[in-house]
């Protein structure tokens, strides 16, 4: 059984309404509002140095916004430390690699499905009908991110298009109802990001997924919706064919030479 809370049935299970992240004088984020929908595969684009780091950051609770409001589940969540943000069922992949590399690949899993399995969350999970034990948690995910065949590998050993889908399994190890990625993509070669691609998909609609990137074709082909960003505005939001056929988006990607 899966332990993504069937209780909480709210459409919008996050939100950000007039964020803003200000660094000193300069406006990272500029009254960013963004509406993600539950089973959705939603993307965050723009050029580099639109804000969609500082976005993801602020999202997952690394950085307090200036101003403005976050939502998990109707909930105001932006004074919350990124732990607390977690056991709501909120989790997040790390551009930089997070596993013990000297450490099989089961190894990694399991130890990311026990983090989350303190005394609280089992008995909640318990009182929920939800819980599941790490070793049970770790086969499924291993199974659900193509890692099955390399259990017994050390992290260290994988390929990088590999290292990141552990990364991405070590997240789902805590069984989010939102899955937070900042980059999934990055350094891929060709191969990798057909196969990732698929995975990404496969992860809704029993996972919500946030994807920050800056892929515009794999975005146009695996998002449900997408906001564009732009020097810390929000340019626009839509389908991937309306944001695909959107002047200001072209020109803010094509202006600067990206796709
Ligand atoms: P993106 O991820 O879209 O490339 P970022 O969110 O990383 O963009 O950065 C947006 C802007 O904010 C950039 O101009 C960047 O230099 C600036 N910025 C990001 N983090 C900081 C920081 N800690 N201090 C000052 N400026 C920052
Ligand atoms: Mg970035």
């Amino acid at each position: 059984m899966s332990a993504v809370d069937v209780t909480c049935e709210a459409p919008v299970i996050l939100a950000a309404e007039s964020l803003s992240k200000w660094f000193g004088s300069f406006g990272a984020l500029d009254s960013v509002d963004l509406s993600v929908t539950r089973g959705s595969l939603h993307a965050v684009i723009g050029p580099n140095g639109a804000g969609k780091t500082t976005l993801f950051n602020v999202l997952t609770g690394q950085l307090r916004p200036s101003s403005g409001r976050v939502l998990f589940n109707g909930e105001p969540i932006e004074k919350l430390p990124v732990h607390r943000r977690a056991h709501l069922g909120m989790a997040r992949s790390f551009q930089i690699t997070s596993a013990y590399p000297e450490l099989p690949v089961r190894e990694n899993v399991r130890l990311a499905a026990q983090a989350v399995d303190c005394k609280v969350r089992r008995s909640v999970l318990r009182a929920a009908g939800h819980y599941e034990e790490p070793l049970a948690v770790t086969r499924d995910v291993l199974q659900k991110s193509g890692l099955s065949g390399f259990a017994e590998t050390q992290a260290g050993n994988l390929s990088h298009g590999l290292s990141r889908r552990l990364e991405i399994a070590m997240a789902l190890a805590s069984r989010p109802q939102l899955l937070l990625l900042d980059e999934p993509l990055s350094g891929m070669g060709v191969d990798d990001i057909a196969g990732m691609e698929k995975f990404l998909r496969s992860l809704v609609p029993e996972h919500t997924v946030l994807l920050v990137e800056h892929n515009m074709p794999v975005t146009l082909a695996i998002a449900d919706r997408i906001t564009v960003l732009e020097s810390g505005k929000v340019l626009t939001e839509g389908s991937p064919r309306e944001v695909a056929d959107n002047a200001q988006v072209r020109e803010a990607y094509l202006g600067r030479g990206h796709v």
